[in-house]
């Protein structure tokens, strides 16, 4: 692309904190609250106009298992457990009846979007919206020392002693010159869609297979389609349209994807309304398109399938989970799960489901899964660390790691290790070392990447 350069201009300080995070999903927010909690002064840039990310802006509406396979223990507690106690007092959260691997939590994701502002408010952390991190400041001998921000207004700084990237995309990690990567397939990306008057089709096997009698006609991808009601209302959520090979952390895959997004929507209202049903009413929108994987950090410890299918245990852990793999593919359009358990299954739109096992029966099974800090750390930084999905994960870990029970610990355990290096006088991978049971000090210097 040609380039040009534009002519040096001064910006305002629009603050002056002890850590800045990027990106307001419940990854970020987590972050912030858990740093400002701890009594560090932070702030938060988020470009929509809402906190909570896939969540919110693109309306993605289950949260998973807080416990371990058999059900027998919380793995999962904090932020995630008090927003859930949050959306329960407004009626805005309902549970599965039966535990399942499929959702555990489906919540009032509007609901969502206020209880995080209350958050921010109450934990006084700084909150800038509608605001992008676009560049990171650095100091006279070239250490990160804030965030350039283009928001209302124009550009501005917000100074920092560390950083968080909770972009999702990395975009802040980018910024900073730390060495990002992509899966071979990336899990494409969804634009969701709420709507009235939903007709009685099975979902997802009715939907899926009307797509597939009708895709070439109506120009849509096939894959696996769900939707859900919202909680005590007759709004359904359809997320059923994908955009393969899409990178969306670039602005042109980006912008070409939210109106193809938005075209596949019609088409299915079309395809549904072609079929004799009602037309279902479109009532809302996301604001984003939801992003499933794009670029991934080079960190410390890239997490690895069998890490993760193993339960592989690590010192630094920073989030446990059970969620299955769950990679969402083209070549044969379908989603692939592994189980802890050892079951594997491939779930076609319109093919019988495949079931085999993918570990020999009577091997041990774990209990559940471990993210290590270090994947949340970029390789050559002292002062930054990456929470949500653009940790360093092979395309398996990620399928699990990805969900949102997940993340919100990632978020949770930036926060934390952002403030315990605050307060303690260190880098951020000499938080990671003392936590691996490797520490020697504030002076060590950066720790060897072990990938
Ligand atoms: C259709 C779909 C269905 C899914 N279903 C589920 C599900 O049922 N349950 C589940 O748990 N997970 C599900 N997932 C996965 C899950 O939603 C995501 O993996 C997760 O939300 C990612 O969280 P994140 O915080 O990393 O990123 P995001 O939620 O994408 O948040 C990133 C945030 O950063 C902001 N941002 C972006 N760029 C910048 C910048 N330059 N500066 C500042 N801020 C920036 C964005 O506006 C956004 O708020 C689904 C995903 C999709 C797309």
């Amino acid at each position: 692309m040609e380039q040009i350069s534009l002519p040096s201009c001064s910006v305002p300080v629009l603050a002056d904190v002890d850590i800045c995070v990027a990106g307001g999903s419940c990854t970020g927010v987590f972050a912030a609250v858990t740093a400002a909690r701890r009594g560090a002064r932070v702030a938060i840039v988020e470009p929509q106009n809402r906190f909570g990310g896939a969540a919110s802006a693109s309306q993605v509406c289950y949260w998973h298992s807080l416990s371990n396979l058999d059900n027998s223990l919380r793995i999962i507690e904090g932020l995630t457990l008090e927003v859930l106690e949050r959306l329960e007092r407004r009626d805005a959260v309902a549970y599965a009846p039966v535990a399942n691997p499929d959702w555990y939590a489906l919540l009032n994701t509007e609901e969502l979007a206020i209880d995080l502002d209350e958050l921010v408010k109450e934990t006084g952390v700084l909150p800038f919206l509608h605001a992008r991190a676009v560049d990171v400041l650095r100091d006279g001998e070239g250490r990160l020392n804030g965030v350039v921000t283009a928001g209302k207004g124009g550009l501005g700084v917000i100074r920092a002693k560390f950083l968080v990237d909770a972009t999702g995309d990395g975009d802040l990690c980018a910024a900073a010159g730390v060495e990002m990567w992509r899966n071979a397939e990336l899990q494409p990306p969804t634009t969701c869609g709420k709507f009235s008057r939903w007709p009685k089709i099975r979902m997802p096997e009715e939907l899926g297979q009307m797509i597939h009698a009708a895709a070439k006609r109506y120009a849509l991808p096939e894959g696996v389609v769900w939707g859900t009601f919202t909680p005590h209302s007759s709004t359904f959520m359809l997320a059923a349209t994908k955009i393969p090979d899409s990178d969306i952390s670039e602005g042109a895959a980006l912008t070409a994807a939210e109106i193809e997004g938005r075209r596949q929507l019609r088409a299915i209202q079309d395809l549904i309304a072609d079929a004799g049903f009602p037309r279902p009413v479109l009532e809302s929108l996301p604001s984003l398109i939801g992003g499933r994987e794009t670029k991934h950090i080079r960190s410390l410890y890239r997490l690895r399938t069998d890490d993760l299918l193993s339960g592989r245990s690590f010192p630094d852990v920073a989030a446990r989970g059970t969620y299955r793999v769950d990679v969402h593919s083209q070549n044969p359009p379908g989603t692939r799960f592994l189980y802890l358990d050892g079951t594997e299954y491939f779930m076609s739109p319109y093919l019988p489901m495949e079931k085999r096992r993918w570990r020999a029966p009577g091997l041990p099974t774990p209990e559940y899964y471990e993210i290590p800090l270090r994947s949340l750390i970029p390789a050559g930084f002292d002062n930054l660390i990456a929470a949500g999905r653009m940790i360093d994960a092979e395309s398996g870990a990620f399928g699990a790691a990805r969900v949102m029970v997940n993340l919100n610990q990632t978020g949770e355990a930036a926060g934390e290790t952002a403030f315990r290096a605050l307060d303690t006088g260190r880098t951020i991978p000499e938080v990671a070392a003392a936590d691996n049971g490797n520490d020697s000090g504030p002076q060590s210097g950066r720790m060897k990447c072990t990938e």
